[in-house]
């Protein structure tokens, strides 16, 4: 803290498994010995870089671009690059830091990272986005590769982004190999990749309900965002007979009563994938759903005031506080599911866990993307490519076992029932005894 004072997101994710991590650290004596806080803490490599695009006008722009490599101790480091214009080495750090427990959670060979940079795909064209990726692949190939660190989509870089970053690493590397994952079908992505995040996150909370014998049919759900985590959340959730009420955008939020089917999703996912219109434009398409615009002066998020059984926020960071918390719980919520990472404050948390609302933080229950990720780099070094239903099994099979990793870990060290504790724990210690195996590198 004392070094980086204004990293405030990474203090954040770093205080919370801190937190849980202390019984572990009390038992283990020569962890405490051996530096491990310190050693996990610290990324092993961070590339900030300059990116020079022009836009379609002519004007040249100068964004800044960052790869944070935090730990390679289960394999290459793995995790998305994010677009967006509130990123910064901060946010970078505490999503690399996410990713490397959630990595370990998925039993899969992966370390951890996260890169991006300060650029908003929002209101530029195909072309000016296509310049701004090979911009910033120009310099970002020198430090990737398929053995070494394997970037993926996150806010603001979907499939589009992608294929235009695959393109430019290809040409300045001359090699067609699964450098990326998220790729397109045709030429070496993975079946259900785009769903898995969302899907993920649904099998999740059906895990959850089901300690309780309970199911998400006929549940009201709640649901932040609009990309690519919220769609798929919303679409597996409806195909379990749920009921999805609400859904956002950095501008605001949409409303319907009468519940989000499958044709409305498919209107959404035009909307936002093909469009790239704003989430408001649904009350024109469907006018007995209310928009509510965003407004920042309040000290809440409206969203969460709707009374309801089930709440996934897939939005970003930070995005339920402390009265958002109450709200939720006054009106009746049983379970927090996370698909985006960290969306809840930790005052959040606290009062989840005091009202007894099952609360699943997202290093767990949106692991599915990339546990998935993972599996189109399997695909990709066999070169072959498995169906639907294969994938499908086996993102199905991780999420279960991660659910009941986290229980047991939680149950060993004192913290029954609690997931966040659980998670951080089981993927702490398995990566830990990883670095202790491998020396002081
Ligand atoms: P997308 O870019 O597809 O969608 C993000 C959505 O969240 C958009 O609706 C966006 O609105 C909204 N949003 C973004 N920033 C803000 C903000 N500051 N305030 C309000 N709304 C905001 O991203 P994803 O769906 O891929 O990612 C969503 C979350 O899920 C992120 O936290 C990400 O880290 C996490 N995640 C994603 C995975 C994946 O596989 N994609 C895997 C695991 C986690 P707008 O269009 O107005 O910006």
């Amino acid at each position: 803290k004392e070094r980086d004072p204004e990293q405030r997101e990474f203090h954040q994710a770093v205080e919370e498994v801190l937190q849980s991590v202390k019984p572990v650290l009390d038992q283990h004596l020569e962890f405490r010995q051996q530096a491990v806080l310190e050693r996990i803490t610290e990324p092993e490599r961070i590339i900030i870089f300059r990116i020079p695009w022009m836009d379609d006008e002519g004007q040249v722009h100068v964004n800044r671009g960052f790869r944070v490599e935090m730990n390679s101790a289960l394999g290459p480091y793995k995790g998305g690059l994010r677009f967006h214009n509130s990123v910064n080495l901060g946010i970078i750090k505490f999503l690399a830091f996410e990713q490397v427990f959630k990595n370990s959670l998925t039993t899969l060979s992966m370390g951890g990272g996260k890169g991006g940079a300060d650029f908003d795909p929002k209101g530029r064209s195909d072309g000016e986005v296509m310049r701004f990726c090979q911009a910033f692949m120009a310099e970002l190939f020198r430090h990737i590769g398929p053995n070494t660190d394997v970037p993926a989509g996150d806010i603001g870089v979907g499939a589009r982004e992608i294929g235009y970053l695959f393109g430019m690493y290809k040409k300045l590397s001359n090699e067609f190999t699964g450098v990326l994952t998220g790729k397109s079908l045709g030429w070496g992505g993975s079946l259900i990749r785009p769903e898995a995040t969302g899907y993920g996150v649904v099998y999740f909370a059906s895990e959850m309900l089901g300690v309780y014998g309970d199911r998400l049919e006929n549940k009201k759900c709640l649901i932040s965002g609009s990309g690519n985590v919220a769609q798929f959340t919303a679409e597996k959730i409806i195909e379990f007979g749920g009921r999805v009420i609400t859904l956002s955008d950095s501008s605001g939020y949409i409303y319907d009563e009468a519940g989000i089917d499958g044709e409305k999703l498919e209107y959404v996912k035009q909307l936002k994938n093909i469009r790239r219109g704003r989430i408001s434009d649904y009350v024109e398409q469907y006018p007995e759903a209310v928009y509510t615009p965003a407004d920042p002066g309040l000290d809440h998020n409206p969203l969460w005031m709707h009374p309801a059984d089930c709440v996934f926020p897939c939005a970003t960071q930070n995005e339920i506080n402390r009265r958002d918390a109450q709200h939720l719980v006054d009106g009746g919520i049983r379970l927090v599911c996370e698909g985006a990472n960290m969306p809840a404050m930790p005052e959040a948390i606290d009062i989840f866990h005091q009202e007894k609302v099952l609360f699943a933080p997202g290093k767990a229950a949106n692991a599915g993307g990339v546990a998935v990720s993972g599996l189109e780099m399997a695909q990709n070094s066999m070169r072959i490519s498995w169906p639907r239903e294969e994938v499908d099994k086996r993102l199905k099979q991780i999420i279960k076992s991660i659910h009941t990793t986290c229980l047991d870990a939680a149950a060993k060290y004192g913290a029954s029932g609690d997931y966040m504790a659980g998670a951080n724990i089981a993927g702490f210690i398995k990566v830990v005894n990883a670095m202790l195996d491998q020396g002081l590198v």
